[in-house]
């Protein structure tokens, strides 16, 4: 079961870091699933991937600072570019999920006052 979206850059998918030969310019990171410790290539960097544990999707981490040109590449501009909608990607992620964090409390708070509302409704 090797599901691996790869938006034209072919990535392998992750293994098990215990048993892989990681490379300098793996990125190593745990399924937040399972927990595995995983390794995956760094063309993997922002990808959603299965985990080869637990099959479950995984959203690989991109290194801070991860420099392009530290890994010797000639086709650098583009994955630079690529690297950086995907951060940006993750970026837009977390904030929607801060947002709708903050939208379940803002309908606690609405329900909250509904109540209240109501509540004085029956009392006068
Ligand atoms: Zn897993």
């Amino acid at each position: 079961m090797q599901e691996t979206y790869t938006d034209e850059v072919e990535v392998p998918g992750t293994q098990n870091a215990e048993e892989a030969d990681i490379r300098d310019t793996d990125i190593v990171f745990d399924c937040p699933h399972c927990g595995k410790n995983l390794v995956i290539d760094y063309r993997g960097a922002g990808l959603q991937i299965n985990c080869s544990e637990c099959g479950e999707p995984v959203l690989v981490p991109i290194p801070d600072g991860m420099e392009l040109n530290d890994l010797d590449l000639d086709s650098g501009e583009i994955l630079k570019q690529l690297f950086a909608t995907r951060r940006n990607y993750q970026k837009a992620e977390l904030q929607i999920q801060a947002l709708k964090a903050k939208l379940v409390q803002l309908q606690e708070t609405l329900g909250v006052m509904q109540e209240v509302v109501a509540e004085g409704l029956v009392e006068s």
